[in-house]
């Protein structure tokens, strides 16, 4: 299964980041309420990712390094309404196979904690008793180490870190009660306590986005028609470089999406005359059934069912908060 495995990988794990991200999607799973990631040398060295949740039972180990064993769909329904982040059952083999990856667990109750480690070919798991609290560790080490031809194609440890930093920055104002550490060879770049009163949530906020953000940012609150839109949208005095200044969440999802950009700074260019690329924090609540998250393996891009009235709805919304705050 290597063959099948790293052919997998492809798909799934391009960067540190990609597995970063796996990673930190299967600590949501598990109801972890705080995660902590360390990577060293931009996370080719290593990527260490520790959480609080359920654990995963002894048992359970092997099966959660072997591809497709434990895919959360069990039936062309779930396809259609994925609730959970995970749902392919391929992130830890296809990790596994490209990467020296060791799991340590202990599940609540459980006298003591075990580690696995996957030995490259996928089939064989040796299982240790060690010494672990409750929760889960996932430890990548040598990404890439024996596809060299993947590891060309990466940047320079600076570049690869700043994916994953801005990964947890989506990751973290995507989940305000989850807390999140994220360390670079040591030094700690983000250190967010699980947030939930509307102080905490802001406060989360500036530390993700800088204070200047928050000082000049509209709250967004709209529905119409079974749809929801809530977040914050920057006014264009405040002008930061902007691509990664961008949040869109679809039912709790990053989404990077060429439609929403479109709508929103058409509403900007409506009201306020301004080209510019805005800043904005926003989520979009609607149906499960009426957007399709399976389109792109990255999970990062999503297609409405009906994208006109996506786009409408987020026009108006967006138009109405900025046409009101007009002096
Ligand atoms: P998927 O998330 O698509 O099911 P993964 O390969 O990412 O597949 O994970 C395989 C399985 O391992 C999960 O379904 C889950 O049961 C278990 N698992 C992985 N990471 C964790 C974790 N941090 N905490 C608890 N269980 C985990
Ligand atoms: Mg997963």
């Amino acid at each position: 299964p290597q063959l099948i495995n790293q052919i997998a990988a492809g798909e799934v794990v391009e960067r540190p980041a990609s597995v970063v991200k796996e990673l930190v999607e299967n600590a949501f799973d598990a109801a972890a309420r705080s995660v902590d990631i360390e990577v060293e040398q931009g996370g080719l060295r290593l990527i260490r990712i520790r959480d609080d949740g359920c654990g995963i039972a002894r048992e359970e180990l092997p099966l959660a390094l072997s591809r497709h064993a434990t895919s959360k769909i069990a039936s062309l329904e779930d396809l259609e309404r994925v609730t959970s982040m995970g749902f392919r059952g391929e992130a830890l083999p296809s990790i596994s196979s490209v990467a020296r990856l060791t799991v340590t667990s202990r599940t609540r109750g459980e006298r003591c904690a075990w580690r696995v480690t996957a030995d490259g070919t996928g089939t064989d798991f040796d299982v240790q008793p060690t010494a672990h609290p409750e929760g889960t560790t996932v430890e990548v080490r040598d990404l890439f180490y024996n596809t060299p031809a993947r590891r060309k194609f990466l940047r320079s440890e600076k570049t690869e870190f700043s994916h994953t930093e801005t990964l947890i920055k989506r990751m973290a104002l995507s989940r305000f009660d989850v807390g999140f550490s994220l360390k670079h060879d040591s030094r700690t770049v983000l250190n967010l306590r699980p947030a939930e009163t509307q102080a905490e949530i802001e406060r989360r906020l500036g530390l993700v986005l800088g204070d200047a953000f928050l000082e000049n940012a509209l709250t967004v609150e709209f529905s119409a028609a079974g749809l929801k839109l809530s977040g914050w949208v920057g006014l264009p005095t405040f002008s930061r470089s902007q691509a990664d200044m961008q949040f869109f969440y679809v039912n709790g999802r990053l989404v990077r999406d060429k439609l929403v950009s479109y709508a929103v700074k058409q509403a900007y260019q409506d009201v306020l005359y301004h080209g510019r690329q805005p800043v904005y924090v926003l989520y979009l609540e609607l149906d499960p059934a009426l957007v399709d998250v399976n389109a792109h393996p990255a999970k990062l891009e999503v297609r409405f069912r009906d994208s006109r009235m996506v786009h409408d709805f987020l026009f108006r919304a967006l138009h109405r908060v900025l046409a009101e705050s007009k002096p």
